[in-house]
């Protein structure tokens, strides 16, 4: 494809983008989902996991337990966190739900802890290579999160972005993932987050094909549907949130919420025209001094 022709795709691409990131008819409703999304708590600041998982910028990802439990009695005392499904359905204004990405080990060794200890249920993205790998949770840990109340569902097989495959790779990995976590924990996987919150027309497509019937993705606060399938986005939760900024975000009327979804746009817009490599440079250059 010629440079001229992706650039002007993807100038098309984020100028829909942001008309969608306003959502005029949507400004005032008030029951945006709110879906938060983390991928590990860990008191181990080193970063010799971050090589192993070939996962940039993973030190802003993970939190520590203490700023975890922080963030869950800041939580509790103004939203009631409910199981992600239970968000989904009843949609009440003051329900928040809990999400982790990838899988990592400490998501049963620490977090699970804390939320154990304070009755918070959350659901667990898991990414099926991963499974039973150093570093990641085993098929019994899986199991042991179901059986505590905890949901698990798939983060596709080997994290690799979607967006990017043929048709028939990634309806590999979205029927895979599903089948091998449906063996593991014997019950029904309907849900998926997808790596990098990468996806496109086919990704939708494929993922409904494969039985799924919601998605979850990276965009702050948004709600969208596809067919008979529910694209819910997320909001990240870095390593650097307070308490204000934290309750601010969450507690924000629709139209602060939408200004959110605008610079994730960006941000995706840069990361489209210029590649990966380009932007998590950037990233780096501006987060790690
Ligand atoms: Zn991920």
């Amino acid at each position: 494809m010629s440079l001229a022709h992706s650039l002007s795709r993807d100038l098309r691409s984020g100028v829909f983008a942001a008309l969608d990131a306003l959502q005029l008819p949507r400004l005032f409703l008030s029951s945006a989902p709110r879906v938060l999304l983390y991928h590990g708590v860990t008191s181990d600041t080193g970063e010799g996991l971050s090589a192993q998982a070939g996962i940039f910028n993973y030190r802003g990802k993970f939190i520590t337990p203490q700023a975890f439990r922080k963030h869950l009695e800041w939580l509790k005392r103004d939203f009631d966190i409910v199981p992600l499904t239970e968000m989904l359905e009843e949609r009440r204004p003051r329900s928040l739900a809990l999400t982790f990405d990838d899988g990592y080990a400490n998501n049963y060794t620490d977090a699970f802890q804390v939320l154990r200890e304070l009755g918070v249920p959350a659901t667990f993205f898991v990414t099926t290579d991963w499974i039973g790998r150093p570093e990641f949770m085993s098929p019994k840990e899986l199991r042991a999160l179901k059986e505590a109340g905890m949901s698990v569902h798939s983060h596709a097989r080997t994290h690799a972005f979607l967006d990017a495959m043929g048709q028939d790779a990634a309806a590999g990995e979205l029927e895979s993932s599903k089948k091998r976590l449906e063996d593991i924990l014997g019950a029904r996987v309907p849900y998926i987050s997808f790596p990098g919150g990468r996806y496109n027309a086919m990704v939708l497509e494929r993922a409904r094909q494969a039985g799924y019937s919601a998605v979850f993705t990276s965009v702050p606060f948004s709600l969208k549907r596809h067919k008979d399938m529910f694209m819910i986005g997320r909001y990240a939760v870095k390593n650097t949130a307070d308490e204000k900024d934290f309750l601010a975000v969450l507690k924000s009327n629709a139209l602060e919420r939408n200004s959110l979804k605008g610079a994730y746009y960006c941000k995706y817009f840069l990361r489209r025209s210029f590649g990966n490599g380009f932007y998590y440079s950037l990233w780096k250059k501006l987060n790690y001094k």
